[in-house]
């Protein structure tokens, strides 16, 4: 039976020119010029698309977030397609993955993919990632995923991937896990089928789209959540205006084990006492951040964000203030999803 596959474009480097001093500029060219590119096209299946916005991926933005989920909510609930693919910068290419895990409803594959050389270049990988990601949005099992990324033939789940690299094609590495499966050719193997963290249809999230209680309409707007990146030598009067500035939440990528200074310790403690979400995680790409070790989370009221690198913290955070979860029921999710 023929499958319908509808992609969604944002741009990035699978959409980028390179000039001819070395450089490019991502989110260039548009959805029907990447889908010419293809050496070929799978058989049984039908492409739709449309272009969502063509930015690189460091300018993605919330109302692009929201226009995504709701695209991917209208096209899976209402059964208008089989699998969709969303082409993305590689740069924050996780983030928009992790969101659209939380918020959607995983009844059918939903698929990310970029490119890590633009469409000119002499070599560009962005056509072959292209082909694997279709590939993968026509597999049934991938539904049972949450949301994936394909990139260099490898399959990640939105959970787990991280950028590693900054420009070789196996940038992507899941951690702490490993990938979900492997596109070959036109073969989809899969290593597992399940995760351990809930996603899609069971999530906190997806079930509040479910219920009306959480709604990406036009005057939404995600809580004001922003990352501390800590280092040795911080300067206390730095961070004394830095937590001046409104926040909702805090997410602090700590030392170590999310370690943080005496006096970041003390400062963090008091934002929670004024009502402020604190979480802790890691600068470390490979960490796992528990409870109560070298800082008394109890004490202080802080949340720990366990192997979630702090850019998806800060996603979940903002989510879990925007549906107004109470505190105790916050590291619960972030012990689950
Ligand atoms: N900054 C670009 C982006 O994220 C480059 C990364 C890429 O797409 O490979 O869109």
């Amino acid at each position: 039976m023929t499958k319908k596959i509808h992609i969604l474009a944002t741009g990035g480097t699978i959409a980028g020119q390179a000039n001819t001093h070395g450089g490019y500029t991502a989110g260039k060219l548009n959805v029907e010029t990447l889908l010419d590119a293809l050496p070929w096209r799978p058989h049984d299946v039908q492409v739709s698309y449309e272009q969502v916005a063509n930015v690189g991926s460091q300018s993605i933005h919330n109302e692009i977030w929201y226009q995504l989920a709701n695209r991917v909510n209208t096209l899976s609930l209402e059964k208008l397609a089989d699998g969709i693919v969303i082409t993305h910068g590689t740069d924050t290419m996780e983030e928009t993955a992790y969101f659209l895990n939380l918020v959607t409803p995983g009844k059918i594959p939903v698929v990310l993919t970029g490119a890590m050389r633009p469409a000119n270049a002499f070599s560009p990988d962005g056509p072959e990632n292209l082909l694997a990601a279709i590939n993968v949005a026509c597999s049934g099992q991938a539904k049972n995923l949450g949301v994936l990324v394909v990139m260099n033939s490898i399959i990640h789940s939105a959970r787990y991937i991280q950028k590693m690299g900054v420009s070789q094609d196996n940038a992507f590495q899941s951690i702490p896990l490993g990938p979900v499966g492997i596109q070959s050719g036109t073969n989809t193997h899969f290593f597992v089928n399940q995760l351990a963290a809930i996603h899609t249809n069971n999530s906190e999230f997806t079930k509040a789209i479910e219920n009306g209680s959480l709604t990406f309409s036009n005057e939404f707007k995600l809580p004001n959540v922003n990352v501390l990146y800590v280092h040795a030598g911080m300067d206390e009067s730095y961070l004394r205006q830095w937590l001046q500035l409104s926040h909702e939440g805090i997410v602090v990528a700590g030392v170590g084990a999310g370690n943080l200074s005496q006096t970041l310790e003390r400062l963090l403690a008091n934002q929670v006492f004024q009502g402020v979400a604190v979480v802790r995680s890691t600068r470390i790409a490979a960490g796992n951040i528990a409870r109560n070790m070298e800082i008394d989370d109890d004490r202080h009221g802080f949340l720990v964000a366990g192997n979630l690198t702090p850019a998806k913290a800060r996603i979940l955070l903002q989510l879990a203030l925007a549906v107004k979860m109470p505190m105790p029921q916050m590291q619960t999710v972030y012990d689950t999803h």
